[in-house]
């Protein structure tokens, strides 16, 4: 395949050390350091969405997501950087069918910094994701009818052929040394990528839920086709995806009683913060993996970021 376009806007290699004290042989990848707007996982994805951008001449990108988003944060500063306008159509917490109990509206945080960087954050109250779809797509035509066919739309959390694509390229980063991989999967990308590195390997790609949506794979499925166009790999089906629900806790964007408890002791015992979102709850559960002989050997915990979350009040 042509190598696709690509801008600068992660550090990378990110840094991949040994994480001692907690009764297994763990590593942690820090993708938490790439660099870009306090780091996180989608400054990978975001170099390929803003090469491809700018290649299609774009003045304006248009995406959707939680008020909270790191996609969000982390694109307002790449479209800052090249001098692309920004548009964010929000809500607190979306859902799939029915609200998430215990979920409350936060300021500060992501949506601080987003607005720090210029986004146009466009905030509407608490509804489902079509919903949410919906607003987005009449932004659309709205800033279509104004700068033409200019105006590029990113799928949520920047999960489309290109963010696997991303990842596809991280997994060489670290190559063939862990028995299993786990990190927090939402939107999909990163799921995608990993697992179509490692497919047929002695690496297991383990995603931790941090959406209680069962269905997520279906679109991850979905993803792998649009992969597999880009580089001719033979797609993953949705049941090829090792995707735990078990430490979901209350829903998408609502910390969990143990998530919360590991965001505690990771930061005592190593120093390092882990959010409230999807990071804290992928921990658990690896924690409680790691203590059920469900996973064992080298096991590495793909720190994706989120840490401007800590600080939304
Ligand atoms: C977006 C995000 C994820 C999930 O990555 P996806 O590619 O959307 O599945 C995990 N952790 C953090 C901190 C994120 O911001």
């Amino acid at each position: 395949m042509v190598p696709l376009p690509r801008v600068f806007l992660a550090q990378l290699p990110t840094p991949c050390h040994p994480l001692p004290g907690y009764g297994a042989d763990l590593w942690i990848k820090r993708d938490d350091l790439t660099g870009l707007a306090l780091g996180g996982n989608k400054a990978r994805k975001l170099e390929y969405l803003i090469a491809d951008a700018l290649a299609k001449g774009a003045k304006a990108i248009v995406t959707c997501g939680a008020a909270q988003s790191n996609f969000v944060r982390m694109a307002s500063a790449a479209c800052a950087i090249h001098s692309l306008e920004f548009h964010a159509i929000v809500m607190d917490h979306p859902y799939e069918d029915e609200p998430a109990v215990g979920a409350r509206p936060w300021t500060g945080g992501n949506e601080l910094l987003s607005e720090l960087f210029g986004a146009h954050m466009i905030r509407l109250p608490d509804d489902t994701w079509d919903a949410l779809y919906q607003a987005m797509d009449d932004h659309v035509d709205h800033l279509r009818s104004l700068l033409g066919g200019q105006v590029v739309v990113w799928p949520v959390g920047g999960s489309g052929p290109l963010g696997a694509f991303a990842f596809r390229e991280a997994a060489q980063e670290i190559g063939e040394n862990f028995h299993f991989i786990v990190f927090a999967s939402a939107s999909g990308s990163t799921h995608v990528g990993l697992a179509h590195a490692f497919r047929g390997s002695a690496t297991q790609v383990l995603g931790i839920a941090v959406d209680p949506e069962p269905d997520l794979p279906l679109d991850f499925g979905k993803i792998s086709v649009e992969l597999g166009r880009l580089t001719g790999d033979q797609p993953l089906s949705a049941e090829e995806f090792r995707f735990d629900l078990r430490f979901v806790g209350p829903g998408y964007g609502v910390p969990s009683g143990g998530g919360e408890m590991w965001r505690r002791e990771v930061a005592r015992r190593s120093g390092i913060l882990l959010d409230p979102i999807y990071t804290g709850k992928a921990f658990h559960g690896l924690m409680e993996m790691v203590r059920d002989k469900e996973i064992g050997g080298r096991i590495l915990f793909w720190h994706t970021g989120g840490v401007p979350a800590i600080f939304a009040t």
